[in-house]
């Protein structure tokens, strides 16, 4: 069966992000749904199809190999499609010939001609900060790329020139080999694949055909990305040097560290410190959000360590679900430095609270002491 063409059938550009896939999908699922068209048989294939050209193009593995090879490479080899092709195979034409064979790379007699190779996909890795993280922002990014070489127009043959078929390959780019009972097509190891040979090269470029050069690129971060996310720029990664698109640019998004808080999924988390005369007696702590300060309330008898959950304080998911929320860990701060008339305040204090009133004012301490003092009676008999 002849298969359309997967961006046809979804009736996107080739250069689609994932949000168009969607949306183009979710509309014809709509549409040819068989809850939807009971009994219809032509909308039920309809579905069908549309949903195959989804689960393909959504997966950038998949997609990847199927822009590059067509319906055979989903087909076959799924999963397959990245790495590997790009050059080590060509240039290794003495290589693991059994492992042609059975992968199915050019064997077959399916591609006649040169082959064509996507360009390598490109990581950029970007540092952000939590708040740009948090809401989002615009990012001019400076890329290294290469370009087509200006002079020869990215052929690498002098101007008034063009490259001739290759004398190996004839121009096909394969060439056939006996290898034992075998006979195996292997890309051509004078052209290296491009059926095209260079006689006069370009002075420019030395017959390379592209040129480094900086790009300029604006990127927009989503609000709630986190660590380790990567936004995909389709085509903005490095050129084909034979004539295929060009690869894709993922950016790998890099929190920097926060001074005040950490970051846990939704959650942001961080350690406030307290005196313990506010934790004593309670009071009213001012907090930082990341938009804002707002007030907690502490009450009487605050203990160190405790955590306050403060609601929706956190970071909206970029992949949707709830708003998470700030968990404020209080921490309570042993004065330092005391005067000595502080010092007998103190000790003064402590007298109170302390004795036959240590079981009402300090019952960790008291009830640890008499778990001590238990132990040790429990050792003695
Ligand atoms: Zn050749
Ligand atoms: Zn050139």
């Amino acid at each position: 069966m002849s298969k359309r063409d997967y961006y046809e059938i979804l009736g996107v550009q080739k250069n689609a992000d994932e949000p168009e896939l969607k949306k183009a999908y979710r509309r014809l699922a709509m549409k040819y749904h068989p809850d939807r068209n009971a009994d219809d048989e032509e909308a039920a294939e309809k579905f069908k199809e549309a949903k195959e050209a989804f689960e393909v193009l959504k997966d950038p593995a998949k997609r990847q190999a199927y822009d590059q090879f067509g319906h055979d490479a989903v087909n076959h080899q799924p999963g397959g499609g990245h790495g590997g092709f790009g050059g080590a195979d060509i240039n290794d034409i003495f290589g693991d010939v059994f492992g042609d064979i059975f992968g199915g790379g050019g064997g077959g007699g399916r591609s006649r001609g040169p082959r064509v190779y996507r360009g390598d996909d490109l990581q950029y890795n970007l540092e952000i900060s939590l708040e740009d993280a948090v809401s989002g922002t615009t990012t001019e990014l400076k890329i290294p790329t290469h370009v087509p070489c200006d002079a020869c127009d990215g052929n690498g043959a002098k101007r008034g020139t063009s490259p001739s078929n290759c004398p190996t390959c004839h121009g096909n780019g394969q060439v056939r080999m006996q290898q034992g009972f075998f006979s195996v097509q292997q890309p051509c190891p004078a052209c290296r694949g491009k059926g095209k040979v260079i006689t006069d090269p370009c002075p420019k470029c030395r017959g390379v055909g592209r040129s480094q050069k900086d790009k300029t690129l604006s990127v927009k971060i989503p609000p709630g990305v986190d660590n380790g996310d990567k936004i995909r720029l389709s085509g903005e990664g490095e050129m084909s040097d034979s004539g295929g698109p060009a690869g894709d640019l993922y950016v790998a998004i890099n929190v920097a560290k926060h001074a005040i808080f950490n970051r846990d999924n939704a959650d942001l988390q961080c350690t406030v410190p307290i005196n313990f005369a506010t934790a004593t007696v309670g009071g009213e702590l001012e907090v930082p959000t990341l938009d804002g300060k707002v007030k907690l309330k502490i009450p009487a008898g605050t203990q160190s360590e405790k955590t306050f959950r403060l609601r929706g304080k956190g970071v909206k998911p970029v992949r949707g679900g709830p708003v998470g929320d700030l968990l404020c860990k209080v921490r309570v701060e042993t004065p330092v430095n005391l005067s000595k008339s502080q010092r007998e305040l103190l000790m003064q204090f402590h007298e109170t609270i302390s004795g036959e009133n240590a079981q009402k004012h300090s019952p960790q301490a008291h009830n640890w002491l008499g778990g001590v003092k238990k132990f040790f009676d429990d050792l003695r008999t």
